[in-house]
């Protein structure tokens, strides 16, 4: 297996429950590393082109308005398998269909407020973090 690297949010749920902590926990117990991460609050524009795959969902005007109601703490995780093992991690979209000790199942209050984000493929996750950092940010 190969050493990736995925991007991955925590969300204005998370960041007003104070509960970045807990969530980075899990992620270092996972063993992941976080190697680059900075507290931010979101502008409109930024969520807009982050989720604009979603853009015709009928969803989307409610998800942009959550990323943006408090700060986000955006970080680029490292290890083996980083992609799909953050998304394992994370557990399913819905918390109700998570599974059992991931982090959307412990702390997700529900599909809009799902504490965390994580890159889907190796392809959205170069465009995701070159979206919030630059190489000299990232140090592994
Ligand atoms: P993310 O991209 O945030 O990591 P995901 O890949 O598990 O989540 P997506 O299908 O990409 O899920 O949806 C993006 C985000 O849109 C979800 O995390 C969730 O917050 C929101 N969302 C998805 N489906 C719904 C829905 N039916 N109602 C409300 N919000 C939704
Ligand atoms: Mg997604």
């Amino acid at each position: 297996m190969a050493i990736e690297r995925t991007f991955s949010i925590l969300k204005p749920d998370a960041t007003r429950r104070n509960l970045t902590g807990a969530v980075n926990a899990a992620i270092e117990e996972a063993g992941l590393r976080i190697v680059a991460q900075r507290r931010v609050r979101m502008t409109r524009e930024q969520a807009e082109t982050f989720y604009g795959v979603h853009r015709e969902r009928p969803f989307f005007g409610e998800l942009v308005e959550s990323m943006i109601a408090a700060p986000v703490v955006v970080q680029v995780l490292e290890g083996e398998n980083a992609i799909a093992r953050y998304r394992e991690v994370m557990g399913a979209t819905n918390p109700a269909n998570a599974a059992d000790g991931t982090i959307r199942k412990r702390f997700a209050l529900s599909v809009g407020e799902n504490t965390v984000h994580g890159s889907d493929a190796p392809e959205t996750a170069q465009v995701e973090i070159a979206q919030f950092f630059s190489g000299n940010d990232i140090v592994g």
